[in-house]
């Protein structure tokens, strides 16, 4: 479904990302994993589009790399950003609806975001406040769903367990298991190795910019030897 071939990501001057090749496959998690500073998050932009890169970006087959961010949500692709990024100002209910603001089918809009709701009961009890008063856990739920109204056919998932409760991530975690089971396509970064690697079909790991390994996520027996790379331990 997506495929990234000798893609360099750019912030000004300075090139974050080194040419990498990256495959998924309709109805698969795959997983990029890497340290801070690795490139993960300019990976993800290069895809949606907010950051600058050259080599190839193909969703179905088609290249993407000279649409806009705009364009690129319409084909397909949204994200649940590093950080939420949620419109704190916006309530509840208004971010869910800017997560649809690209479709025209309003009326099922509004019933999904109502589906949704019966999924996690907070948004709908204080739809009305504004977002930024939800805990960090209840932000992610919001990032995640924001991103799912506006119907993506592959949804890039930034760290969405960075700073929560070991309970509040298990959740959020249930949440991408629950996806799964829907077939939908998702591209996860994440630092937490154990749960990443629990949910994913194949991994990548980044380091510096370049792709270090990769393959099925078996191959990586418990992760350990994962976890030691990821964190520069040498045996
Ligand atoms: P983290 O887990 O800490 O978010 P990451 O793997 O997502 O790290 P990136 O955020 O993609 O890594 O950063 C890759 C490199 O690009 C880093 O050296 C970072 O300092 C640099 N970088 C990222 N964004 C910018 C920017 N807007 N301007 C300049 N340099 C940037």
């Amino acid at each position: 479904m997506l495929q990234i071939e000798s893609l360099k990501v750019f912030h000004g001057l300075i090139e974050a990302v080194h040419g990498i090749d990256i495959k998924i496959s309709k109805g698969q998690c795959v997983c990029l994993l890497g340290p801070n500073g690795a490139g993960k998050t300019s990976t993800l932009s290069s895809i949606t589009g907010t950051a600058r890169a050259t080599g190839s970006v193909r969703l179905d087959g088609n290249d993407i790399m000279a649409l806009s961010i705009e364009e690129r949500c319409k084909r397909g692709i949204a994200i649940s950003p590093e950080g939420r990024r949620i419109f704190s100002n916006l309530s509840i209910q208004d971010n869910m609806i800017m997560g649809g603001a690209i479709r025209r089918d309003k009326t099922r809009l509004a019933q999904e975001i109502e589906e949704w709701i019966s999924h996690f009961p907070v948004l709908g009890e204080r739809r009305n406040q504004p977002a930024g008063t939800l805990s960090g856990g209840e932000q992610q739920m919001l990032a995640i769903v924001r991103a799912l109204l506006s119907k993506p056919r592959i949804l890039l998932l930034d760290e969405p367990s960075l700073g929560l409760a070991p309970q509040i991530t298990a959740r959020v975690f249930e949440i991408i298991r629950d996806l799964k089971k829907q077939e939908m396509t998702i591209l996860l970064v994440e630092q937490n190795v154990a749960a990443a690697m629990e949910v994913s079909d194949y991994v990548y790991v980044l380091n510096n910019g370049a792709i270090s390994s990769h393959g099925d996520v078996g191959k990586f027996g418990d992760g350990s030897d994962l976890m030691d790379e990821l964190m520069g331990v040498h045996r």
